[in-house]
């Protein structure tokens, strides 16, 4: 089965995209196709990045410690959040902060990166990745394939909120 996020894009004005986070049953089929197993570690952390979307290992692990009897370090948490997205399951995100942060979409989409507060949204993936994709693709860097493109808009609340 092939994860795929679908979005919805409710009201452009507040900019709150509904995401379709991949439930357990989806997370468990990933965790086969790959094979690793459902481990009650690995689900503790799905089942917090499901809350936190974008999340690093400390915030997965404080949400662990909240609201699950699992108990898991945080090296562990961050070592599990690794692996899943060294197999794809998830994705990396690098924040300003100097954080590595990990999503739990790993289908096509745009961020927004919240520079004040350092939070990541999704947005819908349109053609921008198509038409990156293409123009980058066809770019030769000495020594290196092009594998991917990702597109970050970096943005900075108002002063009115
Ligand atoms: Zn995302």
């Amino acid at each position: 089965m092939e994860i795929i996020c679908n979005f919805v894009i409710e009201d452009y004005v507040t900019m709150q995209p509904i995401v379709n986070i991949p439930g357990f049953e989806e997370f468990k089929s990933q965790l086969r196709k790959h094979n690793l197993r459902a481990t009650s570690q690995r689900l503790a952390v799905h089942g917090a990045m499901m809350e936190l979307v974008h999340a690093s290992a400390d915030m997965v692990a404080e949400k662990i410690a909240e609201t699950s009897k699992v108990k898991i370090t945080q090296s562990s948490v961050y070592n599990i959040l690794a692996q899943l997205a060294l197999h794809g399951i998830y994705r990396h995100r690098l924040s300003i902060n100097n954080k590595m942060y990990f999503d739990v979409c790993n289908a096509k989409h745009l961020h927004m990166y919240d520079m004040a507060r350092h939070t990541f949204r999704d947005l819908p993936a349109n053609d921008i990745f198509d038409l990156l994709q293409e123009q980058m693709g066809k770019k030769r860097f000495r020594g290196y394939k092009v594998e991917g493109v990702d597109v970050v808009i970096l943005a900075r609340p108002n002063k009115k909120h």
